[in-house]
């Protein structure tokens, strides 16, 4: 809990349009290794839909509001001009129809361009949207994306009884969004897709979300997967569920790196999840994957291919790159380069796994 909070951060802008103060919320996205300060704003928190985790479902009595994308332009712009964030994240409840809310999302991200705002967009789309909004939000952004919310049709429909079909509405607009993005990037457009997912509101296992995260990620079809973990809310039919811990949430991240990354396949993962399809509570999944394979270990620093080097605990693709590119300029690499490249105290840790000329670098000091 305390980690997300620290995810946020609020600031009050006086507003001159409409002599109030305003209060942004700013949200700390991590990408790359670097905090970047984003605007998250939703376009309105009026819902027509009933989703049994949300605190905007359409029966909660709460205070609501919309943003005009005239406003939340003006704003967007301001905050990015003053150096305050690196860019605006628009998404939306399903205010009257997914289409209108779309266009609300669109039209902000249109005045913004037209501004000369060069900064980051990312538009999260609306279930059920018409594909010729997903392709114009795929021309103005450099983020698209739908929420898919759970992992099967089955746990959807329990969860959001209302938002749509799993198939058509989620699954096929995020096939939409991944065609539109790939036409917008052959003509020059920076543009990447998304989805979230929310783990623990349901009867869930990370089997099941381990098993839809690699058939998106094998058909190179989406940049990231974001897994939110669930927390209750009060006066919603999930207040007495369970929160997700922060550790599992960590441990799905882990292993969908692992399979975007590092060249595992769900076959690896597979034999490492217990009877009930979870993940273990181990920090470090790879050194687990080595410590249960030792058949495949150590892996020659100079024989083993690019994704046999990605196995090795304590070796990122960086790493494994440079050893690659030292093998082909060298013709070979040595326990020295590798020392060199990963530091002292994981060379320490590594050298339990690989070798030289056939010579485990156990020993090696
Ligand atoms: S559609 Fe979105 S905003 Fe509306 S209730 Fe469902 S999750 Fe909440």
């Amino acid at each position: 809990m305390q980690g997300k909070e620290r995810k946020w951060a609020y600031l009050t802008l006086h507003s001159k349009w409409d002599r109030t103060d305003l209060d942004i919320p700013i949200y700390r996205a991590s990408a790359r290794g670097r905090v970047v300060p984003l605007f998250k704003a939703l376009t309105s928190s009026f819902c027509v839909n009933e989703c049994l985790y949300c605190a905007l479902r359409a029966p909660r009595s709460i205070a609501r509001a919309r943003w005009t994308p005239e406003l939340l332009a003006e704003v967007g712009f301001k905050l990015w001009k003053s150096g305050l964030v690196e860019g605006v994240f628009l998404t939306s409840t399903v205010d009257r129809d997914p289409d209108r809310s779309m266009e609300v999302e669109l039209e902000t991200a249109e005045r913004l361009r037209a501004m000369g705002f060069t900064g980051y967009i990312h538009l999260r789309v609306m279930p059920g949207c018409s594909r010729h909004l997903i392709a114009r939000a795929a021309e103005l952004a450099n983020r698209i994306g739908v929420n898919l919310e759970a992992a099967s049709s089955d746990i959807f429909g329990e969860l959001c009884p209302d938002k749509g079909d799993y198939l058509n509405d989620l699954v096929k607009r995020l096939e939409w969004c991944v065609g539109e993005a790939s036409r917008a990037r052959s003509e020059g457009f920076n543009i990447d897709v998304d989805t979230q997912v929310i783990v623990g509101a349901s009867m869930d296992n990370d089997l099941s979300f381990l098993e839809l995260t690699w058939r998106l990620y094998r058909h190179r079809l989406l940049r990231r997967v974001y897994y939110s973990g669930f927390e209750p809310i009060k006066n919603t039919p999930l207040q007495q569920h369970p929160p997700c811990s922060r550790l599992r949430e960590h441990r799905l991240y882990q292993a969908s790196f692992l399979l975007r990354d590092y060249g595992f396949t769900l076959n690896d993962l597979n034999p490492l999840l217990d009877g009930r399809g979870m993940l273990p509570n181990a920090s470090n999944l790879k050194l687990l994957y080595a410590k249960r394979n030792p058949e495949l270990y150590p892996v020659d620093l100079n024989e083993a291919s690019y994704d046999m080097l990605l196995k090795v605990p304590f070796i990122g693709p960086r790493t494994a790159k440079k050893l690659m590119k030292l093998r082909k300029e060298k013709g070979k690499v040595t326990p020295g380069d590798l020392k060199l490249l990963l530091g002292e105290a994981r060379f320490r840790l590594a050298k339990l796994y690989v070798a030289v000329q056939g010579k485990s670098l156990v020993d090696f000091i």
